[in-house]
């Protein structure tokens, strides 16, 4: 059944009238910039097809009630009874209410029946897509006249202070921003976006997302310290954040730091950033093969530089490019997750089978996949 008939039946079932309108807000994926969103540096996501749906109603009274269509579970809660640290799936719906409230909106109670198909826990944020598609309602509920970028931020701000994730706006501004048919250029240090064409299947291409399954129980350890070298690299190279040092002349500045794994480290983000601009250049040029190119480029600089990546990440980029892909590079954290793979239309199928045939050789758990069209972000269905 479609997300939207069935969050308009949910709804129903819970409170026995039709909602006052049915929302939408997608998940993303990070074409290219990776681990620069904490360096203030830049980053291209693209919203997916795959999104979050929310049938919605107000309520005269200071009630919040919501229905999980996808976990099958009911919470109920009210408006003075939020307070931030919450565990749960329902935190991140509370914590919008609670976010809008603390920033001085006047929101009141609501019903509401959510359904996503944005998988979980995959790095294709289906954190952002259920934050992002409850502010989308309210604001259109309450008449708040939010603009979208503070959408976004209050969707983030949900999450970092009341569910107590901290993450960057990258995901949320990518949900809420987004524009089918385009990628999200966004300088996390000013908060300037920019919609950059980028339509792959005009131009003979197709973007290929292999989820390996694979996910890193450390990550969290190994995410504090890459920020911390960071950090440090950017205090003794005496700039505000990496962001500030141009790539001319890299190896002569980055020597400074007298450190083998910082100077690694550095690099990563530096060229990173360049990579983002020159991927932006390339799309503008309906450069595909550029593109590819930028893109196997950042996944060479996360594996040698950064350190990220691992076994499974590393084979399906080698297999797409060995098969004619005209780039590869993993996508968010690392340590696991999603690949995206650049690739002719007329090689996918040969891609996605000798993928999967590399996996099942060496006994891996057989990957999921799907094209990935930029999709359109967060808006009102009905
Ligand atoms: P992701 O990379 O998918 O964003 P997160 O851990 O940030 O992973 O967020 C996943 C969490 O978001 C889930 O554990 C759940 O609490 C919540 N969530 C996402 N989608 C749904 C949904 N359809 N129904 C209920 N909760 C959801
Ligand atoms: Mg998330």
């Amino acid at each position: 059944m479609n997300l939207d008939l069935a969050v308009l039946e949910a709804f129903r079932a819970l409170t026995g009238i039709a909602p006052d309108g049915i929302w939408r807000a997608p998940g993303r994926i990070n074409l290219i910039g990776e681990h620069t969103d904490y360096n203030d540096g830049f980053v291209l996501p693209f919203a997916l097809p795959q999104a979050a749906y929310l049938a919605a109603g107000r309520r005269d009274d200071a009630r919040i009630r919501v229905v999980s269509v996808d976990l099958g579970e009911r919470f109920e809660t009210g408006l003075d009874e939020l307070a931030p640290n919450q565990d749960g799936w329902h935190a991140y719906l509370a914590g919008v209410f609670w976010a809008l409230r603390e920033a001085g909106h006047e929101v009141g109670g609501a019903d509401l029946a959510l359904a996503s198909d944005v998988p979980i826990g995959a790095g294709l944020s289906s954190s952002a897509a259920i934050e992002c598609v409850l502010v989308e309602a309210l604001n259109d509920l309450y008449d708040l006249g939010i603009e979208p970028m503070d959408r976004a931020k209050l969707a983030r701000r949900a999450e970092n202070a009341y569910v107590g994730a901290p993450t960057g706006l990258m995901d949320q501004a990518a949900s809420a921003l987004c524009t089918a048919g385009h990628a999200l250029f966004l300088d996390c240090r000013s908060l300037a976006v920019e919609q950059i064409p980028f339509d792959p299947e005009r131009h003979g291409h197709a973007v290929l997302v292999v989820d390996t399954l694979t996910r890193h129980s450390h990550a969290d350890g190994e995410y504090a310290s890459r920020r911390e070298d960071c950090e440090r690299a950017a205090e003794l190279l005496g700039v505000p954040a990496l962001r500030d040092v141009g790539d001319d002349d890299l190896a002569e500045r980055l020597a400074v730091l007298a450190d083998d794994q910082l100077i690694r480290r550095a690099r990563h983000v530096v060229t990173e950033d360049q990579r983002v601009l020159d991927a932006c250049a390339a799309l503008r040029a309906d450069d595909f093969a550029a593109l590819g190119a930028l893109m196997t480029a950042s996944h060479v600089s996360m594996r040698d530089d950064y350190e990220i990546t691992e076994p499974s990440v590393d084979l399906t980029v080698e297999t797409a490019l060995a098969h004619g892909a005209a780039g590869a590079r993993m996508t968010g954290g690392g340590f696991g997750g999603c690949v995206l793979v650049l690739a002719a239309l007329d090689r996918l199928d040969e891609i996605g089978a000798a993928i999967r045939a590399a996996f099942a050789d060496s006994g891996r758990p057989a990957p999921a996949t799907f094209v990935a069209r930029p999709a359109a972000g967060a808006g009102r269905l009905a």
